[in-house]
This record gives C-alpha cells, sequence and structure tokens, in this order.
C-alpha cells in the first residue's frame, strides 16, 4: 500500500502550502493521523501542528466527520474505501526546522507538513511536489535528497518522488526557488550544493572546499560513502546560523558574509565556521543518522525522546568537524588549536559544568540546553562543547590503552559496521546506554577495563574536569590559562587582539584584570545584564541578570567599553557603589571588584613529531587572512 502526498505553495503571499492526502483504503474503520511534535536532530516541542490551519476529509466525493483527539492528532472516519485528506498549512519560520514559503523561494521539512498514519508508518509514500500557484514560478527549481520516480518529475525538479517509508519521507527536506546550485564528486558519489538568498560567493570555490571535507569523512568511516547522492542545501541570510542533519542531506543557515567573495583565497575565520558547521553536519550522516541511540530506533516524535548518549552523537561530532578541517588539510595545526582552545574556553567558563554531567546534560536537553535562560552557565554544562572534550579525551584513552593500536576513530567503524550498516540486515539496532564503554573495554587490552571504566563515570557521568592537561601533552600539546581581556575574548589565542577602546592589559608589569564577572549588553540608558556568573562581584553584590545597570561609581556607564575603561583605573578588591535600575526600581549596591577570572584557554605544540601523528602535516592549501 502506498500513501500519497501532494503539497503546493498555494498561496505564497500568505506562506500556505496545501496538502492533499490521499490513503488507500485498508481494513481500519477509523484512521488517525497525526504530525510530529519535534523533528530529529533538533531536540525541544516544537508542535509543528498548530501551523495546521485547517483540514477536511473526504471519501468518495463525500465530506467526512473529522475529529481531533489531540494538539497533533485527528481521527477520520475510513469506513466508506479510500480516504483523501486536505489541509492547509502556514509556513513562516525561517529556521532549519520547519517550513517557510514566500514568493522568493518555498522550504519545507517533511516533519512540518506531512501527517503520518497511525499503523501505516512502513507504507511506501509517494509525493508530488507542485508549483506555486498565483505566481510566475516559471524559473523555479526542486532541491532535495528524496528520491524522484522515473521521469515523473520535469527538468526543474517538480513532480513525483517517493520514500520508502514516512521516517524517509520526513529526512530530506526541500527547497523549492530560483536558487544558485553546483555539484562535485566526492569518493564518487554526486553532491550538491543550493545556495537560496543573496549573497555574492564563488560557488565553485566553497564545492572544492566541501569536497576535502566530505572525502576526508568518507575515508574516516571507510568506502563506500553510506549515500548515493548527497544535497547541502543553504539559505543565506544577514544573521542566520544553524545546521540540521538529515540522511542523505542537510538544511543549514549562513550569514552572507561568512561566504567567500570570487577571488579570495585564504579563509577567513566567518568561512571557516561555515566550513565547521558543513563538516558537522555532513559527520552526522554517519553519528547519529545511521549509528543512534536505541532510544531513537524509530523516532517517537509524539513527545520527548530522552537519551543520555547525545553527548556522543553531538560531542563526538563536534570534536570531529574541527579536527576533519585540519586532517583533511583546509587549515593548519595552529588554527585547529586556535579552535580547540576556544571550546575549551566556553566550558571552562560555565560553573555549571560542576553541576550538571554531559550524560544529564543529553538526557535533559528538551527543557534545559534548549531553553537557555538567564542561569544556563550557572546551571548547566554543554553536551556539544564538553562532549566535544570528552570524545579528545576518550580517543587519547583509547590510544594510551592499547599502545596505539586503537582510537576512537576504530571504535567509530566498528559502530559503523554494527549499527550503521547492521541497518540492511533488518535486525534490531540502536547505540544502548553502556556500549561506547563496553566497546572501548572490548577493544583495549582486558587490563585496561578499570581504567575505561573509571573515565566514563568521570568524564561523561562526573562533573569533575577532565584531565586536559595530560590529555594534551600525549599528543604533543600544552595547555595554558589566562584572563579574558576583553568581553568579546574567545580565547585560543595567548592574547586576544584589542578592540576598539580596549587595551591588553594581560602583560607583564600591567595592572591586573579585574571582572564584574556579569555579561552586558547596550541598551538605551545603560546595559542590560543579560548573565550573572556565580561567585564573581556582580554575583555577591547582589546584582541581577534582567537589571540595568546606568552607573560605577557615580559615573555613567552606557557601553561594555565605558565599563572597561572603568575597570582598568581600579585594583582589586576596591568597593565601588552601582547603580541599577530593577524593573523601575533605582537600586545601589556596593560591588568589590576581584581580578579577572584565568578560564581562558590557548593551546601551543611542544613536540611536533606527536602532534604530527594526531592532527596529520598535510601540506595545507590555505593560509590565515
Ligand atoms: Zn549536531
Amino acid at each position: 500500500m502506498t500513501i500519497q502526498y501532494r503539497i503546493t505553495p498555494i498561496d505564497p503571499q500568505a506562506h500556505v502550502f496545501r496538502v492533499e492526502m490521499h490513503i488507500p483504503a485498508s481494513d481500519h474503520s477509523e484512521l488517525t493521523l497525526t504530525l510530529p511534535a519535534w523533528i530529529p536532530g533538533s531536540y525541544m516541542i516544537r508542535d509543528f501542528a498548530r501551523h495546521i490551519v485547517t483540514l477536511s476529509a473526504a471519501s468518495d466525493g463525500e465530506s467526512l466527520l473529522v475529529k481531533k483527539i489531540d494538539k497533533q492528532t485527528w481521527q477520520i472516519d475510513a469506513s466508506r474505501g479510500d480516504v483523501t485528506v486536505r489541509y492547509d498549512v502556514y509556513a513562516w519560520d525561517l529556521s532549519v526546522r520547519a517550513a517557510h514559503l514566500d514568493t522568493t523561494h518555498g522550504f519545507f521539512n517533511g516533519t512540518s507538513v506531512f501527517l503520518s498514519v497511525m499503523g501505516q508508518l512502513h507504507s511506501a509514500c509517494e509525493v508530488q511536489i507542485n508549483r506555486p500557484l498565483g505566481i510566475d514560478a516559471s524559473q523555479w527549481r526542486v532541491a532535495t535528497a528524496l528520491e524522484a520516480m522515473n521521469e515523473a518529475t520535469d527538468v526543474d525538479g517538480f513532480g513525483w518522488y517517493r520514500a520508502e517509508d514516512y521516517d524517509e519521507l520526513i529526512d530530506h527536506p526541500v527547497e523549492m526557488g530560483t536558487f544558485e546550485s553546483a555539484t562535485f564528486e566526492a569518493c564518487g558519489v554526486e553532491h550538491q550544493l543550493v545556495l537560496t538568498g543573496r549573497y555574492t560567493t564563488d560557488i565553485q570555490r566553497i564545492c572544492t572546499d566541501l569536497k576535502r571535507i566530505c572525502e576526508w569523512q568518507i575515508h574516516f568511516f571507510g568506502e563506500p560513502a553510506p549515500v548515493n547522492r548527497y544535497v547541502f542545501m543553504v539559505m543565506v541570510t544577514g544573521d542566520g546560523y544553524g545546521g540540521l542533519e538529515h540522511r542523505a542531506s542537510t538544511a543549514l543557515m549562513a550569514r552572507r558574509e561568512h561566504l567567500p567573495v570570487p577571488g579570495e583565497s585564504g579563509i577567513s575565520d566567518e568561512y571557516l565556521e561555515f566550513l565547521g558547521l558543513c563538516s558537522h553536519e555532513y559527520f552526522h550522516t554517519w553519528n547519529v543518522k545511521r549509528i543512534k541511540p536505541a532510544r531513537f530506533v524509530p523516532y517517537e516524535l509524539d513527545t520527548e525522546s530522552y537519551t543520555p548518549l547525545l553527548w556522543a552523537f553531538e560531542g563526538i561530532t563536534s570534536y570531529y568537524d574541527d579536527l576533519t578541517l585540519v586532517r583533511c588539510g583546509l587549515i593548519d595545526q595552529a588554527r585547529y588549536l586556535t579552535l580547540l582552545g576556544k571550546t575549551v574556553t566556553r566550558v571552562y567558563r560555565g560553573s555549571g559544568r560542576h553541576k550538571q554531567s554531559v550524560a544529564e546534560s543529553s538526557f535533559d536537553a528538551w527543557t534545559r540546553f534548549y531553553k537557555q535562560d538567564e542561569n544556563a552557565p550557572n546551571a548547566i554544562v554543554s553536551y556539544y562543547a564538553k562532549g566535544a572534550l570528552v570524545a579528545l579525551s576518550l580517543d587519547q584513552l583509547l590510544r594510551r590503552c592499547s599502545s596505539g593500536q586503537i582510537d576512537l576513530q576504530q571504535l567509530l567503524r566498528v559502530f559503523w559496521q554494527r549499527y550503521g550498516q547492521g541497518v540492511q540486515s533488518g535486525e534490531p539496532w540502536g547505540v544502548e546506554e553502556h556500549d561506547f564503554q563496553h566497546t572501548a573495554q572490548t577493544l583495549c587490552d582486558e587490563a585496561a577495563s578499570g581504567e575505561i571504566a573509571a573515565f566514563f563515570e568521570t568524564a561523561v557521568y562526573g562533573t569533575q574536569d577532565l584531565d586536559l592537561s595530560q590529555t594534551l601533552s600525549e599528543r604533543g600539546v600544552s595547555m595554558h590559562w589566562r584572563a579574558a581581556v576583553s568581553s568579546s575574548d574567545a580565547g585560543g589565542t595567548p592574547e586576544a587582539p584589542a578592540s576598539s577602546g580596549e587595551v591588553n592589559t594581560n602583560t607583564e608589569g600591567a595592572p591586573e584584570k579585574l571582572t564584574l564577572g556579569a555579561r552586558l549588553t547596550g541598551g538605551v540608558n545603560g546595559l542590560n545584564v543579560t548573565h550573572v556568573f556565580e561567585g564573581q562581584p556582580a554575583h555577591r553584590a547582589g546584582i541581577a541578570a534582567g537589571d540595568r545597570l546606568i552607573a560605577l561609581a557615580g559615573l555613567a556607564v552606557t557601553s561594555a567599553d565605558d565599563v572597561q575603561r572603568f575597570l582598568r583605573r581600579q585594583r582589586a578588591n576596591d568597593t565601588v557603589t552601582a547603580h541599577l535600575f530593577r524593573r523601575d526600581e533605582l537600586q545601589t549596591l556596593d560591588i568589590t571588584l576581584t581580578p579577572a577570572p584565568v578560564d581562558t584557554c590557548y593551546l601551543t605544540i611542544d613536540d611536533q613529531g606527536l602532534a604530527d601523528q594526531w592532527l596529520g602535516n598535510a601540506s595545507v592549501l590555505d593560509t590565515r587572512i
């Protein structure tokens, strides 16, 4: 039995897709239709069904009674045979997670537009993607990794596609419009890069760089690639950032200034961030789309699906996304270590790392990591950033415990054999909570079992800091710490470049760097306090997130630079008066200044041979600009 969908941008000006769904007659006298509450890869309840504006059903030309039984589920009388369901979906969410439609383009994830039929998730699906109505869409094309049905699509890609089941149907986002597109081959597989939006860039240049990333990762897991075709689908905007992985594509948001302009040869920090994002999502093609938590087999999309394993699926992916860039020769070792130093800094700046383990952070992603509030740095740890450091540590632990014979790559290859490729065998598959530890123990000498168990207990389930200094020294790298020199200092380098109005005071003989211990953003007549860091001066003085700081020692402050300039003229343990508004009430507080915490990391190589073993020493194509 095949379920058919027809999707039409029926009113682009009103951002409405119309979907018509045809469900053949079955033994069931009643159909239950439901839309996912969340999209795999983005662990938050989104209630996509709230965008279904109207829904009706008919059988043999006669309308049927439709009963809504919860926020995302409808019941329909199916006793008369085939059922056609028609519904309109409002699509005005410009993100990688949902659906967006206007007169310039359309984008949708199946989770936003395709209802599933309960009990028929394994039925084959066919979908007809139609040209928009009401506008001149003669130049529009379709980009998707969905499989086109033989000779059933036109030259622009409108027409019929098929998916083996509902799970596949919702795992291929679709872009339509007048996008720019280019293709490249990686290990014999066609990859398509699709750029939507307004920008100036060199698409061939991006393809050349992506090819290196893709080939390195395909070789990492071993040929053949897990896909027959892959699509990078990029929406370019002024301030977009984000990505979502799928089995044979990724949907990305990028800032137009991050893309390289024609003639540009180096890799700017911004373009590097874009390449890192592409690298991250591509690595997911294996790690989470095929090797996945048992809890996600199958996905339960009606409610939260808790797993303690996101540290592995996001953290290991985060470790390899940047490592890919140096190993494939796009950046040099020093530049990689800058990226890693920033990741270390991100983790060490939050006291939440001593309260939440990465396993807990994974489990609670739904309500904590994805719903971060002003207290997040004091309460939670990122399973991405700390997860990447756990992966780095595990990689080296495996090497140490196996005399250099095994590393994290081998472990992932075992998983790829066992879980990823096992999907074809039809056997139950999916990674259970302790599989990483048990597989690591199996791969190494028995004598190392205790050490590996202790590592998981501490690194994954504990809240102590990892012994990164030891791990990195075994890789020929030294870890150094300093105080942040400005609010925009993300670490990774010995000294942050001075920005406007700031000088680096972190030099010998210079006054000690002081801090308020709060994150401030510019506001009207003062500075908005967005975060207050536990144990630091603002916290001890009673300053709260949401306050509007207006003066320090009786002098107005209106920018972060004002605060930096003020702090440079103070000494540790000076007490100054702060004036601020909490709501509409003026508060006067005494704040005792303390030295800025030494929480900013940078890394240097002290054993080139060991560093080469880890990071490779391939000739680097591009240098920093
Ligand atoms: Zn990810």
